[in-house]
């Protein structure tokens, strides 16, 4: 469990606090607007308001209990560029920052952060793999060629083994674990048995993966 500030508390801003919050971490929320915090005061393990380009106010909350800080100011890009700064000047180390133009981007990397997020990209980059891959939960690109993929265990496939499953192409695609309720199961062999609503990652090159696919369904 860790803990973690997020300035900015538009649709991006809440949406990553609620997701880090539900993953078992506590979040600081930081907004100027105190209609918006009043609104999320539930929500958040604590709630500040503040202008975050006021290096002053930054340097009264306890930022450095913060794994990462995020800020997710949405269009006003000097407001986030002010942010940034206070943050860096404060002695932040890792910083996130949501840019909205390419601008913004550049000027942002100038300045040295952990990582600059393009949600609409980032999306859109996501939203074309499901749509290659539509039987897969989730896609990660891992270098050399590799691809991990999150596949849902349909009712087609209950007590199917993975040598079964996998077949011709056991030699070339890695089960790396299944997820089965709350239990994980690694060091896969191939008799494993796999269950329906079972969550099985897999890792191949996307030749590899797409051959299998209709395997799946
Ligand atoms: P999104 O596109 O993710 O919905 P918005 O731009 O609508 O993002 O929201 C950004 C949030 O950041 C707003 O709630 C706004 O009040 C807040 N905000 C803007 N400037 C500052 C600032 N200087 N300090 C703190 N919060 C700010």
């Amino acid at each position: 469990m860790a803990h973690f500030t997020v300035i900015g508390l538009g649709r991006f801003g809440v949406a990553a606090s609620l997701e880090l919050i539900h993953l078992g971490h506590t979040v600081t929320g930081v907004d100027c607007d105190p209609k918006i915090a009043e609104k999320y005061t539930e929500d958040f393990t604590e709630m500040v308001i503040c202008d975050a380009t006021d290096e002053c106010a930054l340097r009264e909350m306890d930022l450095g209990n913060s794994e990462a800080v995020l800020i997710a100011i949405g269009e006003d890009m000097q407001a986030s560029l002010l942010t940034t700064l206070a943050l860096k000047n404060s002695g932040v180390n890792n910083i996130w920052v949501k840019a909205s133009t390419k601008a913004h981007h550049t000027i942002v990397s100038k300045l040295g952060v952990s990582r600059i997020i393009h949600p609409e990209e980032e999306m859109g980059i996501r939203v074309a793999q499901s749509l290659n891959y539509p039987m897969v939960n989730n896609y990660l690109s891992i270098g050399h060629g590799l691809h991990v993929v999150e596949i849902p265990i349909q009712a087609c496939l209950n007590e199917v083994t993975l040598n079964q499953l996998l077949g011709d192409i056991s030699d070339n695609i890695e089960p790396l674990l299944v997820k089965r309720d709350q239990e994980t199961f690694t060091q896969l062999s191939g008799d494993f048995v796999l269950q329906t609503n079972d969550i099985l990652l897999l890792c191949g090159t996307r030749a590899e993966l797409k051959y299998l696919a209709p395997r799946l369904v």
